[in-house]
């Protein structure tokens, strides 16, 4: 008979270092157990297998992804549920040791979207109260046409003019997600200004997740005053995977020195296939965008489809670049954002320091006010201090035991 093995997997830092979660798409962050209800309840056809069979959470292509997306999107539908799904992740990710998270809600019917905003809101509050995490809400709007016809850069808009008149506390960025594929990441330069000049929000669209062209546009197309932003100014420019700029030197050194911070997504890219166009990618290729402006490809593209251990994070790192993680789709995707920290290590990044680095890097491109940035840096200062002291602590930043050492 086959050893059953009760074991968990070590996370690969020390308990009690400063985590934070920049990139969660919040709907589907569903504890295992309340996923579990779900499917008894009849809400989704995908299987409690789905929690089990490993290969279940590798996706051939984004394709394959977004199918399984579709298949649970309805899961969390009511804004208490939203709200539950909310509390728990954000309160299960401080017991590991986040102390921020940057969290994404897509814009699809205004009717609904009050409500859910509430929800997200007072999730918030709660999970602050009781584990001290802070979070703010990234509003997102999906890429390509709708059912309706309606242009994706069309409803980009839309969701950017709602924001504007309907400003919401916790609400500070603005993103684009979906399939990059669909439309020409220039075409949506009005809908990132009116978010950033009407609505006052940062900004951090999905880019080069699985088409290098798109950035090739990214600084061309957001407003000139989120590159570099003055030091006086809270919000932030970050770009979410920008993963495939890795292969050219020129995109990577224009991104450092425009001062965008870079969401590495690593279960994502190592669970996502990349499209055969994308994996066809040779040393000298010019890639051109639909707007007509063109990069010449001058590094191999990395294979971390499957092979976490190739992923570009660490030389992303060695050019200087300010890197944070996220955990994009914890429940397709098996992980959270404690795993991603763990997952860096396999990556490259050898030390603690280089793990705080990323937390740092993070607080540093949140989308807080000042206020709430100091508070948050001066956590990850005082790990720093006593990572050199080399007396760690016992708990988290939040105050948060356990009487085990896995
Ligand atoms: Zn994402």
């Amino acid at each position: 008979m086959q050893a059953i093995v009760t074991a968990d997997k070590k996370p690969l830092y020390p308990f009690g270092l400063p985590l934070a979660e920049m990139h969660i798409h919040i709907s589907l962050a569903l504890l295992p157990e309340l996923f579990l209800r779900r499917i008894k309840q009849g809400r989704t056809t995908i299987k409690p297998e789905f929690l089990l069979k490993r290969d279940d959470r590798y996706y051939p292509t984004l394709s394959h992804h977004h199918a399984v997306y579709e298949q649970m999107r309805h899961i969390t539908s009511t804004p208490s549920e939203l709200a539950q799904v909310t509390q728990d992740y954000l309160e299960r990710i401080a017991r590991e040791g986040a102390i921020y998270a940057e969290i994404s809600n897509s814009f699809r019917d205004p009717k609904n979207f009050e409500g859910q905003l509430d929800a997200l809101e007072e999730s918030i509050r709660c999970a602050r109260h009781n584990t001290g995490i802070e979070a703010r809400i990234v509003v997102t709007t999906l890429r390509g046409p709708d059912q309706n016809g309606v242009s994706g850069p069309d409803r980009a808009e839309t969701a950017a003019c709602y924001m504007a008149k309907h400003p919401r506390e916790f609400v500070t960025g603005f993103g684009l997600v979906g399939d990059e594929g669909l439309d020409s990441f220039a075409d949506y330069a009005r809908a990132f200004a009116i978010a950033f000049h009407e609505a006052g929000l940062g900004l951090a669209p999905h880019v080069a997740e699985q088409f290098l062209h798109n950035a090739v546009d990214f600084l061309h197309t957001v407003p000139k005053e989120a590159l570099n932003i003055k030091s006086d100014d809270h919000r932030r420019l970050r770009a979410g995977h920008a993963t495939l700029i890795h292969t050219s030197t020129k995109l990577m050194d224009s991104f450092g020195m425009a001062s965008v911070g870079i969401e590495s997504l690593l279960s994502a890219n190592n669970r996502i296939n990349l499209p055969e166009e994308t994996r066809k990618m040779r040393v000298g290729d010019v890639i051109t965008s639909e707007s007509g402006r063109s990069v010449t490809v001058d590094r191999p593209l990395q294979k971390y489809f499957k092979n976490v251990a190739d992923h570009p994070l660490a030389h992303f790192r060695q050019r200087g670049l300010n890197v944070c993680l996220g955990s994009d789709n914890p429940l397709l995707q098996n992980t959270n954002i404690g795993k991603e920290y763990s997952l860096a290590v396999k990556a490259g990044l050898a030390t603690v320091e280089d793990l705080l680095d990323l937390t740092a890097n993070a607080i540093r491109f949140a989308n807080v006010d000042n206020v709430t940035r100091l508070a948050l840096m001066q956590k990850v200062e005082l790990y720093r201090a006593q990572l050199s002291a080399d007396k760690l602590p016992n708990q988290t930043a939040g105050g948060y035991r356990r009487s085990y050492t896995i």
